[in-house]
């Protein structure tokens, strides 16, 4: 599965910022999940506790998700969009195809349904601490 591409991804970009900020070992990193992206957060920590080189041996690893942030391309307005809010079958479906979502939701203020996924897919480093 793509976790385990995920997590080598994640642990040689956080490596990178390490040795870049001269850090002895990192004690902290934190991960952010876009919600609307498809990752089993299990899964990934375990593929990092597997593959994280020595530098990480003391290091917490959190793994958190990030909202979802929507604007609108008629009136700019942007707001915050909640899969919890939707019907199972309508969350799993916009869960699965990101795209999707336009069928289902609209501007809360044009009423619009063309929107831009600001924030809530991708994976990202958001933290890194360490000792120097
Ligand atoms: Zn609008």
């Amino acid at each position: 599965m793509h976790e385990w591409a995920l997590a080598e991804a994640i642990l040689t970009s956080a490596k990178e910022i390490a040795e870049k900020e001269k850090l002895k070992e990192v004690t902290e990193v934190t991960i952010r999940i876009g919600e609307l992206q498809q990752v089993e957060a299990g899964i990934l920590r375990f593929a990092i506790s597997q593959m994280k080189p020595p530098i990480f041996k003391k290091a917490k690893f959190r793994i958190l998700k990030a909202k979802t942030t929507l604007k609108c391309r008629v009136c700019e307005t942007t707001w915050e969009f909640n899969l919890k809010k939707l019907d199972k079958n309508t969350a799993e479906a916009i869960h699965f195809v990101p795209e999707v979502a336009h069928t289902y939701v609209k501007c809360p203020k044009c009423a619009s349904p063309d929107f831009e996924i600001v924030n809530g897919r991708g994976v990202w480093l958001e933290n890194i601490k360490g000792a120097k």
